[in-house]
């Protein structure tokens, strides 16, 4: 927590703390979704009985700055009441070819949920074939209460496939995946306690 406050406190002191948008750690599936500080990470606890069920990278600057891009190519969702909100069905998880998996963005909306998603994406966009790179929105504060925004951040996460064509809930941690060998990066808070967040070799991975 502190090193995340220090990192928003002065960005530019701390560049070498950023994971870049749009590159990928050694040979990682996926390129990073978006720049800044990954300051919560897969399993982290904010609360009892709560356990984070995606990542949150911190671009450091004002909320519409820092841009999201897809992880992969993929075919985007944004359901209608989506303000700051898209995922993307990834038909063949490049890990485990057999299965489809998801990929969901959140937080990409000002306070008062004014979406910060490319206007390439409206609400009611379904299955849109995105390449890799495609740039999706902007990180935002957005938490749906507008005078409790949070700091500004990207949300992502792997979900699950419901088994129908569907994702499985993304808050419930056990439908979501460990990110860490789609991006190269050591995202498993009970691998990476200290949760300091460096490209990792698929060697590293258990
Ligand atoms: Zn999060």
């Amino acid at each position: 927590m502190s090193r995340l406050s220090e990192w928003l406190h002065d960005p530019t002191a701390h560049a070498e703390w950023a994971v870049p948008a749009g590159e990928c750690c050694n040979d990682a599936p996926f390129t990073q979704p978006t720049s800044g500080y990954v300051g919560f990470i897969w399993g982290d606890s904010f609360r009892p009985g709560h356990e984070h069920q995606g990542i949150d990278i911190f671009g450091g600057d004002a909320p519409g700055k820092t841009p999201v891009l897809a992880a992969y190519a993929g075919y985007l969702t944004r359901l209608a009441d989506w303000k700051s909100t898209v995922i993307l069905r990834i038909p063949s998880d490049p890990l485990l070819p057999n299965r489809q998996v998801w990929l969901y963005y959140t937080h990409m909306a000002d306070k008062n949920g004014s979406a910060y998603i490319s206007p390439e994406f409206p609400p009611g966009s379904s299955d849109v074939f995105v390449q890799a790179g495609t740039f999706l929105g902007y990180q935002g504060d957005f938490s749906g209460d507008p005078d409790n925004p949070v700091g500004v951040h990207l949300h992502f996460s792997i979900v699950l496939d419901d088994g129908q064509g569907s994702f499985r809930n993304e808050l419930a941690i056990e439908n979501t995946l460990d990110p860490s060998p789609y991006l190269g990066l050591a995202l498993n808070s009970s691998q990476n306690p200290g949760g300091i967040v460096t490209c990792i070799t698929q060697g590293d991975e258990p």
